[in-house]
C-alpha cells in the first residue's frame, strides 16, 4: 500500500462520502456468505447458514451466518462480526491486512484510502520488505550460496517464490543500506534487524542464508537465517526476535502460500524446517506448513503458543499430517504437537521417518521434481498417531505381555485419553486390544487411571484455548473502542460523549481514565484510520459503542469467573469448606452479572 494520498482529512470525517469508503464498497461487492464460505463449509439453516465454529472446538454447529444482516455469530464462544472481523480473526491479520485482502478479492483499488501519515507498524512492514529485497539481491550476486541451495535440491522458481536471500558476512552492510533508504536507527532496531553495541549498531544476521517469514497476507514480518559456513560457534538457525509485527505464537512458516491448498485438499502437512517445507511445495505438496521460526517445536515454549499455532491450521481443516525429523528431538516434538492437536479435536496422522532422515532428505531422494516418489509414498502411508505409536511400541518390545502392557499404558493410552469422543476412544481400545492381545477391560482400567492423572493437563489445554480466544476478543474490542475515541476527538461535532465513554471503559478495565489510551501510543494513526473507515457513516455509533462496552465487560467477567472457578477447585481439593463457600458466593455473583448482560442483549 502506498502511503501518499490521504483522502479523508480527519476534521471532515466521513459522513458525507461514506458510500465512497473502501469498507462500504467492499461490503457492497462481497457478501458475508461468499467470504465465509470461501474459508469454511456452510449449511442452510432456514434464512441463515450454519457451520462448526472455526474459532473454537465443537462437535455440533453453533456458528451462524446471517446474509440479511451481513454478520456472523457463534453461540458457543461469542465470536461475532462482519466480513472484516472474520478475515482478521481467521487469517490472524490486523485491520489493514484484512482490508487489503478483501479489497483485492473485491477488485477495489485502495490507493485513495490511505491516511497521510505512515504509522510505526507500517514503517516496520516497509523496513522488513526493504531488507528482504536487499537479501534477495545479495543472493543473485553470490554463486556459492546459489550453488548450496541447488545442491540441497531447490530450483530457481522455489528460490524466487519463497524470496530466499543472503546476508553477507559483514557487520553493517544492511544497516548502512537501510539508513541510506531513510530509516532511522530506532526503526531498524525495532524491526529486529540490528543490535546495539558500544560502537553503534550492527547487523543481527551475518553470513546466513535468509528465509523471510510472511504473515498469512504475504507481508514479510520476520527472518530465519541459516548459517552458511559453520564456524562451530554460531547457532545453526537464527530467528528474528518478537516485534510489534512478529508474534511467534501466531505464525506458521509458509501458511500464506499453503492456505488455499490446505482448504482444497482438506488436510495439512506439518514439517519442522524451511528446507523441508520448500522442497515439499516444490514436489507438489503445497498444503505443507512448517514450525520453523515459530514456537511449535521448541519444548520450552508454552502450551498456549502451541495451541495458538495449531488453532490457526485447524480453522482451515481438522486433518493434519505430522512429518517431523526421524530423531529423538523430532519424535518428542511430534508427540507434543500430536497430543495437543488431538485435544483440540484434530485428526492427527504421522509419517514414519527413519532414524536420521528428515523430509528434505526423503524428497530429494530420486530427484526433487514434481514426482518425489519416496515422499509421496511416505505421506500416503501415514498412520493415525495412535496406530503409529502402537505399532512402534509393539515392534520394539519382546513378547513379554506385562512389559508390553506397561509400555502401552505409558506411550499409547495418554493419546487415547486426549480424544474428545467416546466412540473414538472405544474404537482405539479395541484396536489396541486386537493387536496386543491385552483384554479390553484391562486397557479400560488403565485408561481410567490415566484420565485422572492427565485431568490437569487437559484442563490446561482447554483453558489455554479459552483464554486465547477471550484475549483476542478483548483486544479486538478494546482496539476498536480506542480508535473510535481517538477519532471522535479529532472532530468538531462528536457523535458520542467521549469523556463518558472513557470513564466507562476505565471502570470495566479497573484502571484510571488517564491510562485507558496508554496501549494505543504509537498506533494512533492506524486506529483513527480504522475507526474512520469503519464507523464513518454509522448513524448508530452510540448504540454500537454501548454494545461493544457490554461485550467487553462480559469478556472480563467471564475471565474473572474462570479465575474464581480455579480457586474454588483448589479450595475444594484442599478441603477448606469455609473458603469454598465464600468463593462459591463470589462465583454466583459474577454469574448473575454475566446473565444480566446477556438478558439485556436479548431485550434490544
Ligand atoms: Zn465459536
Amino acid at each position: 500500500m502506498s502511503s501518499s494520498a490521504g483522502s479523508f482529512p480527519p476534521e471532515q470525517g466521513l459522513r458525507n462520502n461514506y458510500m465512497n469508503s473502501p469498507v462500504a464498497k467492499i461490503k457492497e461487492r462481497l457478501s458475508i456468505e461468499e467470504v465465509v464460505s470461501s474459508y469454511i463449509k456452510l449449511d442452510r439453516a432456514g434464512v441463515n447458514l450454519k457451520a462448526k465454529c472455526p474459532f473454537h472446538n465443537e462437535k455440533t454447529p453453533s456458528f451462524f451466518v446471517s446474509p440479511d444482516r451481513g454478520s456472523y455469530y457463534c453461540f458457543g464462544c461469542g465470536a461475532g462480526g462482519d466480513i472484516f472481523s472474520f478475515v482478521e480473526e481467521f487469517e490472524g491479520l490486523d485491520f489493514k491486512g484484512a482490508l487489503k485482502l478483501l479489497a483485492d478479492k473485491a477488485g477495489i483499488p485502495l490507493e485513495h484510502f490511505n491516511p497521510k501519515e505512515e504509522s510505526d507498524k507500517e514503517k516496520l512492514y516497509r523496513v522488513m520488505e526493504e531488507a528482504a529485497k536487499y537479501f534477495e539481491n545479495n543472493l543473485l550476486h553470490n554463486k556459492e550460496a546459489q550453488n548450496y541451495l541447488k545442491t540441497r535440491g531447490l530450483n530457481e522458481k522455489s528460490i524466487k517464490d519463497f524470496r530466499i536471500g543472503f546476508a553477507n558476512l559483514d557487520w553493517r552492510l544492511l544497516y548502512n543500506y537501510l539508513v541510506k533508504k531513510g530509516f532511522t536507527d530506532k526503526e531498524i532496531e525495532a524491526a529486529g534487524l540490528t543490535k546495539a553495541s558500544d560502537k553503534g549498531f550492527y547487523d543481527r544476521f551475518r553470513g546466513r542464508v535468509m528465509f523471510p517469514i510472511m504473515d498469512s497476507g504475504g507481508r514479510v514480518i520476520a527472518f530465519s537465517g541459516r548459517i552458511f559456513i559453520d564456524d562451530g560457534k554460531s547457532a545453526k538457525y537464527l530467528n528474528s526476535p518478537e516485534t510489534p509485527v512478529f508474534n511467534k505464537s501466531a505464525v506458521l512458516y509458509g501458511l500464506d502460500k499453503a492456505k488455499e491448498s490446505i482448504r482444497k485438499n482438506n488436510f495439512s502437512i506439518l514439517v519442522e524446517g524451511q528446507m523441508d517445507l520448500i522442497l515439499s511445495h516444490q514436489a507438489g505438496y503445497k498444503n505443507t506448513i512448517a514450525t520453523s521460526g515459530t514456537a511449535l517445536s521448541d519444548t520450552t515454549i508454552s502450551k498456549e503458543s502451541v495451541v495458538s499455532n495449531l488453532g490457526l491450521v485447524r480453522r482451515l481443516t481438522p486433518n493434519i499430517v505430522l512429518a517431523f525429523d526421524g530423531d529423538v528431538a523430532g519424535a518428542n516434538a511430534s508427540n507434543r504437537a500430536g497430543r495437543i492437536a488431538l485435544s483440540l479435536g484434530m485428526d492427527v496422522k504421522v509419517v514414519a521417518m527413519q532414524e536420521g532422515v528428515d523430509p528434505a532428505d526423503l524428497i530429494s531422494q530420486n530427484g526433487s521434481g514434481a514426482s518425489a516418489p519416496a515422499w509421496r509414498e511416505a505421506i500416503k502411508n501415514s498412520k493415525h498417531i495412535i496406530e503409529f505409536l502402537l505399532n512402534k511400541t509393539l515392534e520394539n518390545s519382546s513378547n513379554d505381555t506385562r512389559k508390553i502392557g506397561k509400555e502401552i499404558k505409558e506411550k499409547v493410552l495418554p493419546f487415547v485419553d486426549m480424544l474428545g469422543s467416546a466412540i473414538e476412544k472405544a474404537h482405539f481400545i479395541k484396536k489396541i486390544s486386537d493387536q496386543s492381545n491385552i483384554p479390553e477391560s484391562a486397557l479400560k482400567d488403565d485408561l481410567q487411571k490415566i484420565e485422572q492423572e492427565l485431568k490437569y493437563e487437559k484442563r490446561e489445554i482447554e483453558e489455554a484455548e479459552e483464554s486465547l480466544s477471550g484475549m483476542y476478543r478483548k483486544d479486538y474490542i478494546l482496539r476498536k473502542l480506542s480508535g473510535i475515541i481517538l477519532w471522535q476527538r479529532t472532530l468538531k461535532e462528536q457523535a458520542l460523549d467521549v469523556e463518558n465513554t472513557i470513564k466507562k471503559l476505565a471502570d470495566i478495565l479497573k484502571i484510571s481514565p488517564e491510562l485507558v489510551l496508554e496501549n494505543s501510543k504509537g498506533s494512533e494513526g492506524d486506529l483513527i484510520f480504522e475507526a474512520e473507515v469503519f464507523y464513518g457513516g454509522d448513524a448508530d455509533l452510540k448504540k454500537d459503542v454501548e454494545e461493544m462496552l457490554s461485550n467487553l465487560e462480559e469478556e472480563y467477567l467471564k475471565e474473572e469467573l474462570a479465575r474464581k472457578m480455579r480457586e474454588l477447585y483448589l479450595a475444594e481439593e484442599a478441603g477448606d469448606p469455609q473458603k469454598s463457600n465464600q468463593i462459591l458466593k463470589e462465583c454466583q455473583l459474577l454469574n448473575n452479572q454475566i446473565q444480566d448482560i446477556k438478558n439485556g442483549r436479548l431485550k434490544k
